[in-house]
């Protein structure tokens, strides 16, 4: 049945405190947010003070009807991610020779993981689920839709993709039989020369101006025939090669809107969407590695108060390395080489067997241990890295349960050396799939809260860019000029301390002072 978006959600906790008020459209709270500047002096000492500044949050309570347009709707990920919420909308149950299985949403941090929300009288922690602690939409309320240069339905993308059990694709059969991607924009030189074959569902022409249009048309018309609210648009579809970053070009919005006018051949078919959603004020988040946002779309985006987030899922392998790479590091332990091979069989393989391609991903999974590395200075010298090394081979036979072996070698006390080996074989979509949720889900719900400082006579939405979306994302973008966090830990506390904060709670920290002191 469709949402009532009329009436906001009961929460599941209401925080009584002077700083927090629930009106029926918003929940308004108070917040003191304490820092700590360093201020470095020229002899090597520092100067350290706690300041403190506050914040007014203010965050819509109705949930609306939100729309879910992937790009790439007819590939692996697409299909597993609307036969998923179509299983779990409709509770549905399969039998594999394991036995009977239900839907879940496992592996999305919103909709599967807790959050410590504090203690109850007797001092024992008292958790919540993380999707609890905001008015958020609720992924099964999602109305799947978008576009694929692959004509296929989506249950023959299902069946192309090979990741669903039979028994569960055969009773969503017909369901997603009704759903067929629109025509896209394929620019063949971005994506590999392998996926040729493929395209046969496209938006003709060559004016890359008209292209956009026709995309803003199908997000309004999506909207108006779905009775939706909003729409959040994420790129799954193929990786793309880098755009060529050119003066003149692509440097500002101004010469941005200009090169697309103009059907300049360095703007890519990502970039085509991500304009096409910063016109029509949609969040647009890119789940590939390439580099959609260019400078001028950043610009933008920026100029429009519109919401962009990425780049790339971050699934497996470099998931598990930004968590690894963190505790090893944080542990005193110096990681000196970090080797990593994948094979993968499924159409996202054959299209990374391209030089070009991969070489996105290649550079997308390259920078994900900086910060960390940087953070410790007694383990590493300025500018020093690991050694960092990305195989990606093509197998078909896998499919998409993809192979992933890393090395992680490290030095230890007194000369020693320690060597982990992690192998990690997992469907990808099934890894993939709850991301996207995650990354809608908090993509829409950063539409709905504005803040103020005492310096701000208006209330204002965050920044364009979602720094907030990182733990999802491999290669994180955020606002020009402010740091990149890899650390997982760090990302997920961002998340869970900023939805305390808009709800008037202090930040979690784990002193658990009470039962320390006599
Ligand atoms: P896939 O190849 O099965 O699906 C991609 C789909 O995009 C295909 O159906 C293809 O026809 C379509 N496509 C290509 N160019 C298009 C365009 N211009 N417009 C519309 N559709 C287009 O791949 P997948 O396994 O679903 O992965 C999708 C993307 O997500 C890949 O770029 C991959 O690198 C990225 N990714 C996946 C994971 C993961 O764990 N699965 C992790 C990180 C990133």
């Amino acid at each position: 049945a469709p949402v009532d978006s009329s009436a906001p959600v009961a929460p599941l906790f209401k925080v009584n405190s002077p700083n927090v008020e629930y009106t029926d459209s918003h929940i308004l709270s108070k917040y003191t947010y304490s820092n700590t500047v360093v201020n470095k002096q020229a002899d090597g000492s520092m100067i350290v003070e706690p300041v403190e500044q506050e914040y007014h949050f203010k965050t819509e309570r109705t949930v609306p009807r939100v729309g879910l347009m992937m790009v790439g709707l007819g590939g692996n990920n697409g299909t597993t991610l609307t036969a998923s919420i179509y299983a779990n909308k409709n509770k549905l149950n399969w039998r594999t020779k394991s036995g009977v299985h239900e839907p879940n949403y496992w592996g999305s941090v919103t909709q599967a993981s807790t959050v410590r929300l504090g203690v109850d009288g007797k001092g024992n922690d008292v958790y919540v689920p993380l999707s609890e602690m905001m008015p958020m939409v609720n992924p099964s309320d999602l109305v799947i839709g978008g576009w694929d240069i692959s004509s296929k339905n989506l249950a023959e993308g299902m069946e192309r993709a090979q990741v669903l059990e039979y028994d569960l694709q055969r009773q969503v059969y017909d369901e997603l039989a009704k759903i067929k991607p629109l025509p896209s924009v394929y620019y063949p030189d971005f994506i590999a020369a392998n996926q040729f074959d493929r395209a046969d569902n496209l938006i003709p022409g060559n004016d890359k101006r008209a292209h956009v249009d026709h995309i803003r048309k199908d997000i309004r018309d999506f909207k108006v025939a779905n009775g939706l609210d909003k729409v959040v648009v994420v790129w799954t579809a193929n990786t793309e090669r880098y755009a060529e970053l050119i003066d003149g070009v692509n440097d500002t919005a101004e010469n941005f809107l200009a090169a697309v006018t103009a059907s300049h051949e360095e703007v890519a078919p990502s970039s085509i969407f991500a304009l096409a959603c910063i016109e029509e004020g949609v969040p647009f988040i890119n789940g590939s590695p390439q580099n959609t946002f260019v400078p001028g779309l950043i610009e933008l985006a920026e100029r429009e108060r519109a919401f962009i987030g990425g780049d790339d899922f971050k699934s497996g392998q470099t998931k598990f390395k930004s968590a690894i790479v963190d505790f090893l590091v944080n542990a005193g332990i110096k990681p000196v080489a970090i080797t990593s091979y994948n094979h993968l069989g499924n159409n996202d393989g054959k299209n990374l067997s391209s030089h070009k391609q991969f070489r996105s991903k290649e550079i997308s999974k390259s920078t994900v241990v900086d910060d960390m590395v940087a953070a410790n200075d007694i383990l590493y010298k300025p500018g020093e890295h690991p050694d960092h090394t990305v195989v990606i081979k093509y197998v078909p036979s896998v499919g998409d349960s993809k192979r992933a072996l890393d090395e992680y070698e490290c030095d230890i006390f007194m000369g020693g050396r320690q060597s982990i080996s992690v192998y990690n074989v997992c469907e990808d979509s099934f890894l993939a799939s709850p991301l996207i949720i995650d990354l809608v889900v908090m993509a829409e719900l950063m539409t709905r809260i504005q803040y103020k400082t005492g310096e701000m006579t208006k209330f204002s939405s965050f920044h364009s860019v979602l720094s907030l979306l990182s733990y999802m994302l491999k290669a994180p973008m955020v606002s020009r000029g402010t740091p990149v966090v890899n650390a997982l830990g760090r990302q997920r506390s961002a998340i869970e301390n900023i939805f305390r904060a808009c709800v008037g709670l202090a930040p979690n920290n784990e002193m658990g002072l009470e039962h320390k002191i006599w």
